[in-house]
């Protein structure tokens, strides 16, 4: 059985207006890490708020460990879910210290069971001498660890994080996104967060779940929605991804590679084409491109360190103009008004 299972859940804030979550549905299993992404607007906070039992489904329901917590009929209190939360902004009690802020949500527990699950999360987190401290003696970072902490205290059964990271500066946000993984790993907690930053949800989501208008538009591991997406959004929103009006691109071995992407499901031939990562293709010299191989005129180089980034433009007969984006790693120079060949990087399955 999953942790958590989420079916057909649409939620409308006005009777006739556009639904806010349309049809979402989903599942988690015991001690996975679930990421929410979406434009903003695209109904993530929704989703969470429905998750938390903060607002009630128009359709649909939620199960926690089989049990229904969510339907449009009854709405099981977030006090009494067995979820924990931690918000975007990390909302701890000024008034309250480290210690305070940790044992409010532990009332239910005896007094010495409460001192007891103190040191043990703040060890998780790794502030185990931070007990007596304010919140305003406390750094970005160690705010959001201690949200952490007092979240998992009381053992919920899930954690619902909105945004955990956007309040850190970029340099903070990545070591504290790592120790967040390892501290939920370290607990086997299953969590659900919610981000508009993709690198966020690729490099410690164990699932994604992409929405648009509050669509999903897939669940998949981060993998599959980086290299297979469902569709040309789902391409688009991870990362640069070219359109290239073509049924493939020959390689100078003589096969014909499709796409690493593979062609969105389009219905009219006009459209029809495929989708291809700026690192899944490299420039080889012209006079290497097979027949019916794809070439064009470099048009615009920018260097970025690793890679270069490079736009071609692509004369085919029957295809019309277009523009690729190529990274290019080999260590030569690629100048503009240069020809080169473009051909796709074999990838090992
Ligand atoms: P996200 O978190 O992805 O930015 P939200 O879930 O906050 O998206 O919003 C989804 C849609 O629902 C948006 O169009 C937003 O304007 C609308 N919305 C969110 N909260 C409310 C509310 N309390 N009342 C009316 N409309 C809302
Ligand atoms: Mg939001």
């Amino acid at each position: 059985m999953k942790r958590l299972e989420v079916e057909n859940l649409t939620k409308r804030y006005r009777r006739d207006g556009e639904p806010a979550v349309d049809g979402a549905s989903f599942s988690l299993a015991d001690g996975k890490l679930l990421a929410l992404v979406g434009e903003s607007g695209s109904g993530k906070t929704t989703l969470l708020r429905m998750l938390a039992g903060l607002e009630t489904p128009d359709t649909g329901e939620i199960r926690l460990d089989g049990r229904v917590i969510s339907s449009p009929g009854s709405v099981l209190a977030p006090e009494r879910r067995g979820i924990g939360l931690v918000f975007q902004n990390h909302a701890l009690f000024p008034h309250l210290t480290v210690e305070g802020n940790i044992t409010f949500g532990l009332r239910h527990l005896r007094r010495g069971e409460r001192a007891e699950v103190v040191p043990t999360v703040l060890d998780l987190v790794g502030l185990g001498g931070y007990r007596k401290r304010y919140p305003h003696e406390l750094s970005g970072g160690e705010r959001q660890r201690i949200a952490l902490a007092r979240a998992l205290a009381p053992n919920p059964r899930l954690l619902l994080l909105d945004e955990p990271f956007s309040s850190l500066d970029a340099r903070l946000r990545q070591s504290v996104r790592d120790d967040t993984r390892a501290i939920l790993r370290e607990r086997n907690a299953t969590a659900v967060f919610v981000t508009h930053d993709t690198g966020d949800a690729l490099s410690i989501a164990d699932g994604i779940v992409v929405l648009r208008k509050g669509r999903v538009q897939q669940v998949g591991a981060p993998p599959e929605v980086y290299h297979a997406p469902a569709n040309s959004y789902v391409a688009s929103f991870f990362g640069t991804c070219n359109f290239l009006p073509l049924r493939g691109i020959a390689h100078p071995s003589g096969a014909r590679i499709a796409c690493h992407i593979g062609p969105p499901r389009a219905t009219d031939p006009a459209t029809a084409g495929i989708w291809v990562r700026p690192e899944d293709l490299e420039l080889v010299a012209p006079d290497k491109t097979p027949d019916g191989g794809l070439q064009g005129e470099v048009t615009k180089v920018r260097f970025h360190g690793a890679y270069l980034d490079v736009k071609l433009l692509c004369r085919l007969p029957g295809h019309g103009e277009f523009t690729v984006t190529v990274w290019h790693h080999a260590p030569f120079m690629v100048n503009p008004g240069e020809r080169w060949g473009i051909s796709p990087r074999p990838r090992r399955k």
